[in-house]
């Protein structure tokens, strides 16, 4: 990791120099002065989407408090229902310029919270057939007061806008229940992009970090992630006489380590990283029966578009093959959540000195290496331009790496950030606005 506050600070105020001559846009201090105002606000938001989470297609009642609201603000247009609970506020500027699509998603996990908050979640749900809490262990109830409070700030500053702003909140990033669709996938599927349509997208994500550090990385910086289903079939018998049947334990032993084999000796470790995960093994039910049916269930992560038909054809090949010496078969079936997270270069560059200036003293990191995780943000840059980019929530003194990830029932979000992710949303864009492009 690189830690560039220094450059990053004489960068920003040069290009904080060219930008003031360039555009009339209000100044920083006029518009942290507006975020002070609505701070309280965002964090009243957080803390009520946090104590009332709602999983992936079932945001009901976030989507409702944010809907109301967007409609309070008198916004140009308000849909809602799209993707199942996701809503979109257009924001129309007095003066003509481009579209920027400003995206938070609204879904909490079946994750149990542990005591501690005064707004802690005590909800409860049947997930997948296991009584579990429900907890906004990733965040998102940060996102989504965060765009609420930069939905705010933009919609005061209407007569100064030179452009249109459409704000996205987004259900199921998690992924929809079994069975149903859901995402950025389905909300670009029931049109969330057509009219207007976004020129640029801006999304960002909490994690353990600093509070209040920002980290952007131009190019490829999430992984794109896939399900995979792999069923083999043998043929049942005594566990004393396993040349009796076909044993589809061994092969599933086989089979997953084969698929290591495949990531380490197949692909290219520098230019194609990929990681293939089995996360499930089912089959058997006694120590003498050699089963007939063995299920793995995995996750498979790339960051090189071009390297996935391959990856994909590599894991069936794998599979179907050991199987076959084996005298059983596979059954492969894969299942894409989303592509890599790809941050335009040069939108990042042309926004970089704007997260610089965001980030203060606390700093812009734009060495870290890609992440393995994914989000399905990609589906939007697969159509636009657009950077996604990490804000840390740390409690103050806390440094990277050494609080609890996201997606634990541990994971914290220090409020103290929220207001630098509202002035992040809303100088990304005021000053792509104020560019023209
Ligand atoms: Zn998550
Ligand atoms: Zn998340």
């Amino acid at each position: 990791m690189q830690f560039i506050a220094g450059i990053g600070f004489i960068l920003g105020v040069l290009a904080l120099g060219s930008l003031a001559a360039t555009a009339q846009q209000p100044e920083p201090t006029d518009i942290r002065a507006k975020i002070a105002e609505v701070e309280d606000w965002v964090i009243g938001w957080r803390r009520d989407i946090h104590q009332n989470p709602e999983l992936g297609n079932r945001e009901f009642r976030t989507a409702r408090l944010v809907a109301d609201h967007l409609r309070a603000l008198e916004l140009d247009e308000v849909r809602t229902g799209i993707a199942h609970t996701g809503v979109i506020g257009v924001l129309k500027g007095a003066k003509p310029g481009p579209v920027v699509a400003l995206r938070a998603d609204m879904d909490a996990l079946p994750v149990t919270e542990p005591v501690g908050l005064p707004f802690r979640s005590t909800v409860r749900t049947n997930y997948n057939g296991v009584d579990v809490g429900v907890m906004h262990a990733c965040g998102h109830d940060a996102h989504t007061a965060i765009l609420m409070g930069a939905a705010e700030v933009l919609a005061s500053m209407r007569a100064e806008l030179e452009g249109t702003v459409l704000f996205i909140f987004q259900p199921a990033e998690e992924g929809p229940p079994r069975g149903e669709e859901g995402g950025a996938r389905l909300m670009l599927k029931e049109g969330a992009f057509k009219d207007p349509k976004p020129d640029v997208i801006f999304g960002l994500h909490v994690w353990p970090a600093p509070a209040g550090l920002i980290s952007l990385r131009s190019g490829p910086s999430m992984a794109g992630s896939d399900r995979l289903y792999i069923t083999i079939h043998g043929r049942q018998t005594h566990g004393a006489m396993p040349s009796r049947g076909v044993d589809p334990i061994t092969v599933a032993a086989d089979i997953i380590l084969g698929l290591q084999t495949l990531v380490t000796r197949q692909m290219d470790a520098a230019a194609s990283p990929a990681v293939i995960s089995i996360g499930k093994i089912t089959g058997g039910v006694r120590h003498n029966i050699i089963p007939d049916q063995v299920d793995l269930v995995g996750t498979i992560r790339h960051l090189d578009p071009a390297s996935h038909d391959k990856l994909i054809q590599g894991i069936k090949d794998t599979a179907t093959g050991i199987a076959k010496i084996s005298g059983a078969t596979a059954d492969v079936r894969i299942e894409t959540y989303a592509p890599p997270v790809y941050n335009d270069h040069a939108l990042a560059a042309q926004m970089t000195p704007t997260l610089e200036r965001v980030a203060g003293d606390v700093g812009l990191l734009t060495g870290t290496p890609p992440t393995m995780g994914a989000e399905d943000f990609a589906y939007f840059q697969r159509e636009v331009p657009g950077l996604y980019f990490h804000l840390g929530v740390n409690r103050d003194g806390v440094p990277i790496g050494a609080a609890a990830p996201n997606h634990s029932p541990n994971f914290f979000v220090n409020e103290d950030a929220l207001k630098v992710g509202v002035e992040a949303m809303v100088m990304m864009a005021l000053d792509y606005m104020a560019a023209g492009k």
